[in-house]
């Protein structure tokens, strides 16, 4: 089987400009060196803090942002390749749903116009066609229709997310990058927007890339879960697995932070020193060691090899 999504070794660097010329002085390496693949069906959580290049990641996988090298392979095709004519026929399959879609909704167009807009734009259906597919699509997404013709400020953050939801789904989309889509909700709706894209992905057979900053938000939802710190992964595994196993360090740091029912099962906290470094000067060799309670000489000078240590379990450690 191919995989739906193939990403490999995929950077995006953007320039920093200074000086009185305005020239390019250096790169903020946002994201630096990613692989993975991605089958159908699947749902992929991307984790790390907030800067380590999950969004632009996302991004750059859509073609939302142009790559600095590598590949994005869907369903075998180059998307930095397309042409731009190529590009719009295959947008309605890949789709964006972000963290607060109320900012990318105008407040005076009604919702349903808004949902219906990119069917339009895509002659996929006519104005006059759209308003029975924004019922439905509303519905599905947990929305009664009649709301289709109120604005965006008449509903609440967990509605509006649903809004976003359906949107992205009106398109009948087979991957959907979602970038943080519960962070802006109070932890009770959260659950609910989880459980709706989890319906969803088995109603539609739907693929997806989750980005959170936030190991138990993906937990629910993932079949997978990567780490990423400063534009790489540093693992990726099977769920149970990273949750029960996880090898590297910066891993073990995100999975200790997160609180459990039975405090007596907990592993112990392993707080981090320091602040993420500058992505425009990443640290050498592991680019986590000025943060790395294990660090020794060698993660200062020599890059640890992302690798397979079996079952479908990849880590970059030198102690691993
Ligand atoms: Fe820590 Fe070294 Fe492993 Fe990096 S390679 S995570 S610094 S032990
Ligand atoms: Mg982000």
């Amino acid at each position: 089987q191919q995989p739906l999504l193939e990403v490999d070794n995929l950077k995006k660097y953007f320039p920093i400009q200074g000086g009185i010329f305005s020239r390019t002085v250096g790169h903020v390496r946002a994201v630096d060196g990613v692989s993975f693949s991605l089958n159908k069906g699947e749902a992929l959580g991307l984790v790390g803090e907030s800067g380590c290049g999950k969004s632009t990641t996302g991004r750059t996988i859509l073609r939302l942002l142009d790559k600095t090298d590598g590949k994005v392979l869907f369903k075998g095709t180059e998307i930095h390749d397309l042409s731009r004519k190529d590009l719009r026929k295959m947008r309605p399959k890949m789709q964006l749903v972000f963290q607060d879609p109320y900012s990318s909704l105008n407040p005076r167009i009604k919702i349903g116009d808004a949902i219906g807009e990119a069917l339009v734009d895509h002659g996929i259906a006519s104005k006059n066609d759209i308003r029975d597919r924004v019922k439905e699509i509303l519905t599905i997404c947990g929305l009664a229709p009649y709301h289709i013709d109120r604005y965006p400020h008449e509903f609440s953050g967990g509605q509006r997310q649903r809004i976003g939801i359906a949107r992205a789904l009106i398109m009948n989309p087979e991957f959907i990058v979602a970038d943080e889509p519960v962070s802006a909700l109070d932890v009770s709706i959260q659950a609910q927007i989880i459980n709706l894209l989890s319906d969803l992905q088995e109603q539609k057979n739907l693929t997806y890339l989750f980005i959170s900053h936030d190991l138990s938000v993906v937990e629910h939802l993932c079949n997978r879960i990567g780490v990423m710190y400063l534009g790489s992964l540093v693992e990726m595994a099977p769920r149970d697995e990273l949750f029960k196993q996880p090898l590297h360090p910066y891993t073990q740091a995100l999975l200790s932070a997160i609180p459990v029912p039975d405090p007596t099962k907990k592993p112990e906290r392993i707080v981090l020193q320091g602040d993420i470094p500058s992505p425009a000067n990443p640290p050498s060799g592991c680019k986590f060691h000025t943060r790395c309670p294990f660090a020794t000489d060698i993660c200062k000078q020599a890059v640890p090899e992302y690798r397979d240590v079996g079952s479908n379990h990849y880590v970059a450690c030198h102690l691993v």
